[in-house]
């Protein structure tokens, strides 16, 4: 059996571990700063520590629950990180800036984008992470690793998480739960609820045990078409959870939160790019206070969509304006780094034979 990862234990874990092993307990917050403050990136660096406990811990725990293979950096400094887990198969996270510089933005905060899943069952037809289906759940180890991993990487704090990466989180929301609180945990990551957005495909009855949850976490829904008609050609979870059942349960996220809901649209060219969408998309956003983030289409290869010309993504985003609704057609960022969630992934794992795409 594989030993399990150190950054596995929860503060209270840990404590019971060393507990059972007859170590005492002020050793627990030493390890927690040496992993998830300092960073350490071996046991051996960890010099407070006796030999003999760093070797009951390297005996026990691998110290990550991820190893870093590879960087992709592009030109606006968006990084993506390729890493494989201890059973082979591999995840990204992608580190986006906003840098004033070049896009106007107030803020120098910087974002990661995290997976949730090996894989994804929801097969939304725009999507590279569908392309080869469903692997498994990520554990709340190599959700949380990831934040840790970039940081150490980058030796930058990231500022704000978004659960927008490979897989539906939702999906998998104990570990996304567990995880959480490895991130906002106050003897390990420390990164607020308020700075972390979940997207979700729409899984309704997610959204409502979510909304009970009592973190004020934000949450973010890929919507990309207003109506069933539209929205169902390219979400096949539309058919299980159709617009106005996901509606009904965003009223009640409502009822229980006081974020503000995000409607997250890619621009598809003669997919949900017409004015129609947009007038209904701005009713619904209108019904639940909701900001809009329109995203034009990045080309993923193997799938054949395309963006609207920009001309046509700014007229989308003038109806949503003129209606009232607050709507960001965003800039770009990473676009030259298949940015795309799941495209370096799929490279790598087709490139080692793990996964086949062909027929
Ligand atoms: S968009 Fe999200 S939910 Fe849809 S297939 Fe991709 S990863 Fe899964």
């Amino acid at each position: 059996m594989t030993k399990p990862a150190l950054t596995s234990l929860s503060p209270d874990a840990l404590a019971a571990w060393l507990a059972s092993a007859g170590e005492p307990s002020f050793r627990a917050t030493q390890i927690l700063e040496w992993v998830w403050k300092k960073k350490a990136a071996s046991y051996e660096a960890m010099s407070n520590l006796p030999a003999a406990l760093r070797e009951k811990l390297a005996a026990s725990f691998h110290l990550a629950a991820l190893e870093h293979t590879h960087t992709q950096g592009s030109a606006d400094t968006t990084r993506k990180f390729l890493f494989r887990l201890l059973d082979g198969r591999y995840v990204e996270s992608v580190l986006i800036p906003a840098n004033p510089a070049l896009y106007g933005e107030s803020s120098d905060r910087r974002t990661l984008c995290v997976s949730s899943q090996v894989g994804c069952a929801y097969g939304c037809k725009f999507c590279a992470s569908g392309l080869a289906g469903f692997t498994r759940n990520l554990d709340a180890a190599e959700i949380a690793g990831q934040v840790l991993a970039a940081e150490q990487l980058s030796g930058e704090r990231v500022d704000n998480l978004v659960f927008m990466g490979m897989g539906e989180p939702l999906a998998n929301l104990d570990n996304l739960l567990a995880a959480i609180e490895l991130i906002t945990g106050g003897k390990t990551l420390r990164l607020g609820a308020r700075h972390l957005t979940i997207s979700t495909s729409g899984l309704v009855p997610q959204i409502r045990q979510l909304a009970e949850h009592p973190q004020q976490i934000r949450l973010a829904i890929s919507l990309h078409g207003a109506t069933d008609e539209v929205r169902q050609q390219i979400m096949p979870i539309n058919r299980k959870w159709p617009v106005a059942e996901l509606f009904d349960a965003l009223d009640f996220w409502n009822s229980r939160k006081n974020q503000k809901l995000t409607l997250e649209y890619i621009l598809i060219e003669n997919v949900n790019d017409a004015p129609e969408q947009a007038a209904i998309l701005a009713r619904h956003a209108r019904r639940i206070h909701a900001k809009v983030n329109l995203i034009p289409y990045n080309t993923v290869e193997g799938l054949a969509w395309k963006r609207p010309s920009y001309t046509r993504c700014r007229a989308f985003r003038d109806i949503l304006k003129n209606a009232g609704v607050s709507a960001t057609l965003r800039l770009e960022k990473g676009g030259d780094i298949d940015a795309a969630c799941g495209q370096l992934r799929l490279k790598q794992e087709t490139a080692e034979g793990i996964i086949s795409l062909a027929g």
